[in-house]
């Protein structure tokens, strides 16, 4: 009964508006009965706010599925709650929490046409005509598919048929969240492009809030104005893409995050804000009084690393190894004794051969204990 009303509740509020969804101490595992069960999902806790857009960035495994469905109501966590506006929504099933949700491959009807694959999700919650063809044509003409519309779904190749799948999930104005796993993988590169971009001017437009899984850092940083880094079950940084690239807060999002990977050595510290490379002292902007003598962790990304004309404080000695022209840059590897060092440089910027000094910029040098930034 009480769950009855919480329904109706819940329907007639999210006529009216958006909601803001609280994962609420939240932890998962497959095998709760196992005695040592693992998690797929450590305990975490976080806000996704209403009409804003989310990635979910990772690699394979790390729970960005399971996360999804938790939300959307296709797993109950183990523990934990999920909030919409304030209001529990655990135990409601996936079709009372008014979530939409696109999976990886196209879920359609393939005997219907496009038109009333479109307009199936407004018509089973009994929207007027006129209101249903005005959404199903601003949605098909978001997303390209306005010559199609009578045509049969089954007609249609594998890439309209997961557009169909997208326009199904953004159909619907009144929805709390559209959630997309991998939507866009089986689609090809250009549409894909214009497809986020799409994405982009629906959620500004319609203040949709869209969360996005992907393991594609590009993707991710591209689409997301926040993006949630998950490794092995644990969120390890929520953050703007500026913020992952310039100040990763662990050496794992440094690592997953940029092309190449952010430079990261074995080093000591010898100071309050210096750490030492094999014999080579570092000046960073770190607070490290409490470290002395310990060893850490430090990074740089290849952007940030400066070509010096001559040796000066910060420099390092290298022995270059490799350049890459890349077209719009230059990619310099050099060994400073076994280390391997990546810089990207201008491209018109003359190379010198054999050894170089390369710059650390103190404000650019981020140090790591235990694989956390200080
Ligand atoms: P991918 O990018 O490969 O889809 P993911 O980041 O989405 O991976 P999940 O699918 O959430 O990760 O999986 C997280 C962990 O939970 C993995 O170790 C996976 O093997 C396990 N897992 C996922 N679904 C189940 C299930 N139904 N039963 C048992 N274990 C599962």
């Amino acid at each position: 009964m009480l769950l009855e009303k919480m329904k109706n509740w819940f329907r007639r509020h999210m006529e009216e508006q958006m909601a803001k969804i609280d994962l609420s101490n939240i932890s998962h595992t497959y095998n709760p009965l196992d005695p040592k069960p693992t998690y797929a999902l450590n305990p975490f806790s976080m806000t996704w706010e209403n009409g804003k857009r989310y990635a979910i960035l990772g690699p394979s495994g790390c729970g960005k599925t399971t996360m999804l469905n938790i939300v959307s109501g296709l797993v109950r966590p183990s523990k934990g709650e999920i909030l919409f506006d304030e209001t529990p929504v655990t135990d409601l099933k996936t079709e009372d929490r008014n979530i939409a949700q696109v999976f990886q491959f196209p879920v359609i009807y393939n005997t219907m046409t496009v038109y009333d694959n479109l307009a199936f999700p407004l018509r089973c919650r009994e929207f007027t005509k006129d209101k249903i063809e005005e959404r199903v044509k601003a949605v098909s003409d978001t997303l390209n598919l306005s010559s199609f519309l009578n045509s049969p779904a089954r007609k249609l190749t594998a890439d309209q048929k997961q557009l169909i799948s997208l326009g199904r999930g953004l159909v619907r104005e009144d929805v709390a969240a559209v959630l997309m796993d991998e939507p866009l993988t089986v689609i090809d590169p250009d549409l894909k492009f214009r497809l986020r971009r799409n994405l982009k001017e629906i959620n500004e437009q319609y203040k949709t809030t869209l969360v996005y899984v992907t393991h594609d850092q590009n993707e991710a940083m591209t689409f997301a104005e926040n993006i949630i880094v998950m490794d092995q079950g644990e969120i390890v940084q929520v953050g703007l893409p500026k913020d992952l690239f310039e100040k990763p807060k662990t050496t794992f999002v440094g690592y997953f995050i940029g092309s190449p990977a952010m430079n990261i050595f074995h080093s000591t510290v010898s100071s309050d804000h210096e750490v030492k490379i094999n014999d080579t002292t570092i000046k960073t902007n770190s607070n490290l009084g409490n470290l002395k003598d310990k060893n850490v962790k430090l990074g740089i990304r290849s952007e940030f690393i400066e070509l010096a004309e001559k040796e000066k404080n910060n420099t390092v000695k290298i022995k270059l190894t490799r350049v890459e022209d890349f077209g719009n840059f230059k990619l310099l590897t050099g060994k400073m004794g076994n280390l391997v060092i990546k810089s990207k440089v201008e491209r018109e910027k003359p190379i010198p051969d054999g050894e170089l000094n390369l710059y650390f910029p103190p404000e650019k040098c981020c140090v790591y204990s235990d694989e956390k930034l200080v």
